[in-house]
């Protein structure tokens, strides 16, 4: 017998395994809205200009590839805070703050997890109903017990707010809470300044632990506006975990860029705790990869690749607003009387749809076109050339 004899098959991912199907879609026109990644109107992946220059220059450096410090790159470091914090921010300085390179935003989360576990052992985690699928795994294989929080309201189409105050309010003290900063995954729906000042009250109030979760900065309304709540939880004195992504600001998400970013009270505080995340990180994988992360460390710290690389997402930004407007604009001209106008609200790569699971089915069989059965649509995958299908393929299944 052998040893793994016992070991059973686990369930496939589910938006891997929709990939896998799409490609084997013969059909010419097929369209994967599945995906959790940025295509340019070419439906291509793009390789940034920012990066190619800094790429360029690294090569040309031929700098030899050493370990890395366990929390990774200096100006990588200091560069992700200063764009969640903002270039003016007091707490730049205070040495208040600390942020160690991650192995994506995946990575930030696992080690920030691992981190409070130690610390909490008895804690439990509430993730928003939905949320990203792999925040409930997550932060079960680090030991929680992991919960949801009332986030979207299926009926308008927005956020279920007084839900969600209810449910902050009736959580325990030190319950951990994952939020999604800006461009929430799955729904692309955000709560308001307003309403992220009474999140904010709440979270207080109850002593609960914020970790925010930012994988989408830069495509919301802009880099600066996008670390807009980071900024309030932070002005408001609370000790925040903040995990940010790289992957889709920069297109570069084979990588694996991602930050793990605390505000603690102290610098002094700030020291012990670096010293006990660098152990969970030693102990994970000792220390981050060079490349990726020298990329982007060139570009934050360089003006003219930073000046272009807030271009381009400005661009990816612009042309995701762009995509929302003609779907939106499409379906109203094919007659469809179902108002349509809450995706223009919604922010990010993502929306949810609407589309019930058989009108999504339909979709997929009838049309090529692959969605998420929960009717979660990729915009940023839409382009000049698919859209007028897609829109016309909704109408059709919505009639
Ligand atoms: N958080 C959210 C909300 C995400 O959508 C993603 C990526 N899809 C991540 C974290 C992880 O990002 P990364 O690929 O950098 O690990």
């Amino acid at each position: 017998s052998s040893l793994f004899d016992s070991v059973e098959l686990a369930p496939r991912d589910p938006i891997l395994g929709l990939t896998e199907q799409y490609n084997a879609d013969t059909r010419p026109n097929k369209v994967n809205l599945g995906v959790g990644v940025y295509y340019d109107d070419n439906g291509r992946l793009p390789l940034l200009e920012s990066v190619r220059k800094a790429e360029l220059a690294l090569v040309e450096a031929a700098s030899a590839r050493g370990y890395l410090p366990i929390e990774g790159i200096a100006g990588y470091n200091k560069g992700a805070q200063t764009l969640l914090l903002g270039k003016g921010s007091p707490l730049l300085e205070s040495g208040r703050a600390l942020t160690a390179q991650a192995l994506g935003g995946t990575g930030a989360l696992r080690i920030g997890a691992d981190f409070l576990k130690q610390l909490l052992p008895a804690a439990k985690v509430l993730i928003s109903n939905p949320s990203w699928e792999n925040h409930r795994a997550l932060f079960e294989r680090a030991g929680f017990v992991v919960d949801t929080y009332a986030y979207y309201d299926a009926q308008t189409h927005g956020l279920d707010f007084d839900g969600m105050l209810a449910s902050l309010k009736a959580a325990e003290p030190r319950t951990i809470v994952v939020l999604h900063a800006c461009c929430h995954n799955p729904t692309g729906v955000d709560p308001s300044a307003e309403q992220w000042q009474q999140i904010v009250q709440v979270v207080k109030e109850r002593q609960l632990v914020p970790f925010l979760d930012i994988a989408y900065q830069g495509f919301g309304d802009g880099v600066e506006e996008d670390a807009s709540v980071v900024r309030l939880f932070v002005q408001n004195d609370l000790t925040v975990l903040i995990s940010s992504s790289f992957s889709k600001s920069f297109s570069l998400y084979g990588e694996r860029v991602g930050a793990l970013t605390l505000v603690c009270s102290s610098k002094e505080e700030s020291a012990r705790v670096l010293s006990q995340l660098k152990r969970v990180i030693r102990t994970n994988y000792s220390n981050p990869p060079t490349h990726g992360g020298a990329i982007v460390s060139s570009v934050l710290n360089s003006p003219e690749l930073y000046q272009i690389w807030t271009d381009e997402l400005g661009a990816m930004r612009q042309r995701i607003r762009a995509m929302r407007q003609q779907l939106v604009d499409v379906l109203k001209a094919r007659g469809i009387s179902q108002d349509f106008s809450f995706v223009l609200k919604q922010r990010g790569m993502f929306s949810y749809s609407g589309l019930t699971p058989a009108q999504v089915e339909r979709l997929r069989e009838e049309f090529g076109i692959y969605a998420i059965g929960t009717g979660r649509i990729c915009v940023a995958a839409l382009n000049s050339k698919n859209i007028d299908y897609v829109a016309d393929s909704i109408a059709k299944v919505i009639a």
